[in-house]
């Protein structure tokens, strides 16, 4: 059954899962791990990018991801968000899929996505991946499912402290994803709880942004470890930083440890490899995802350096 709702109050009388551009429902769908009724949302407005007089900026969660991507304000203000964006996926996807449905997909991995394979996100009490195959899996074990975030958007967001809106609630995005310590799910929203708007601080002059992705192949997939960045350097001193990385936790992670490595100091080569090393700290991978921590340290090293360049 399928349900297009024009309303968003409508939603307390809807039964189903949510769509919004359908790029990763109809994948779960087509491939047998999802079925029952579909709620529509794409319809409701929820308007697209705004400018507050208090510098904040607004982002309605049905603009499709490209168009996060291509906005001027967003390349201007918030840099690693629009090349995160253009990055991720393909033009395809970027057209049709949404902004809070890229925030909102459900896990990439292939145990989840096998329509026989038990797994704790669809319901079953054993989780395949944790005694399974998981090269891919987390470096940062925080507890949950052992397979990382997948959404690229939700990491470049946590380094500019965005808060989200959603029908029920605000909070900051990092309350959206949790403490990665559930097995069921992949995000905190209650049933039936629409995002509807990812809210920005004012963005910050003169700042120079990053996105780089490892990853297995130029494009059309998920990366390996992804960064974003962004840097503030005054006469030759960084005086703030933001970094997160992907790919590596049951959540997008921002790594307050590196930031505070390269806050104060002044922006050299040998500061942003020593920041990028940091990373590593608390990294608790598993025999099979040990590979990955090397990874992350290259692609923060890279992200930095490309940021740095400006
Ligand atoms: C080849 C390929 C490569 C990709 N690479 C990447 C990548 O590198 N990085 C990345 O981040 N993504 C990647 N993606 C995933 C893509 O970004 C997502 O499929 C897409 O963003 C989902 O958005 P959608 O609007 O189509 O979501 P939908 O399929 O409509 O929904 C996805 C989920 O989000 C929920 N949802 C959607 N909107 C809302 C809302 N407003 N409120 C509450 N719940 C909502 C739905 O209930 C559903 O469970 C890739 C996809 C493909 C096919």
């Amino acid at each position: 059954m399928l349900k297009i709702l024009n309303n968003k109050e409508d939603i307390k009388e809807a039964n189903g899962e949510i769509r919004a551009g359908g790029t990763d429902l109809h994948d779960r769908y087509r491939m047998g791990v999802s079925s029952g009724a579909i709620i529509d949302i794409h319809k409701l407005d929820f308007g697209g990018f705004v400018e507050h007089l208090d510098g904040t900026f607004t982002i309605g969660a049905n603009v499709t991801i490209d168009d996060v991507g291509q906005h001027p304000k967003v390349q201007s203000g918030y840099g690693t968000l629009s090349k995160a964006a253009n990055g991720l996926a393909t033009p395809q996807i970027r057209w049709a899929a949404s902004f809070g449905g890229s925030l909102l997909q459900k896990t990439r991995c292939s145990y989840f996505r096998h329509p026989n394979l038990p797994c704790t996100k669809k319901g079953d009490a054993e989780c395949s991946g944790l005694n399974g195959h998981h090269p891919n899996g987390v470096i940062f074990n925080k507890g949950g499912c052992p397979h990382p975030h997948p959404s690229t958007l939700a990491t470049a967001l946590l380094v500019y402290g965005a808060t989200v809106r959603t029908t029920e609630r605000e909070m900051p995005i990092e309350d959206l994803y949790g403490d990665g310590t559930a097995h069921d799910r992949d995000n905190m929203l209650n049933e039936n709880e629409i995002l509807t708007h990812v809210i920005l601080p004012p963005a910050v002059a003169n700042e120079k942004t990053a996105y780089f992705r490892s990853i297995s192949r130029f494009e059309a997939e998920w990366p390996i470890v992804e960064c974003s960045a962004r840097l503030v350097v005054e006469d030759g001193v960084i005086t703030d930083a933001g970094v997160g990385v992907g790919g590596v936790s049951q959540i997008p992670l921002r790594l307050n440890n590196v930031e505070a490595a390269l806050i104060g100091q002044v922006a050299t080569q040998s500061i942003l490899e020593k920041a990028a090393k940091v990373s590593a700290e608390n990294s608790n991978p598993s025999l099979q995802t040990a590979w990955k921590v090397e990874m992350m340290v290259g692609t923060i090293l890279h992200t930095l350096e490309i940021a740095l360049k400006g």
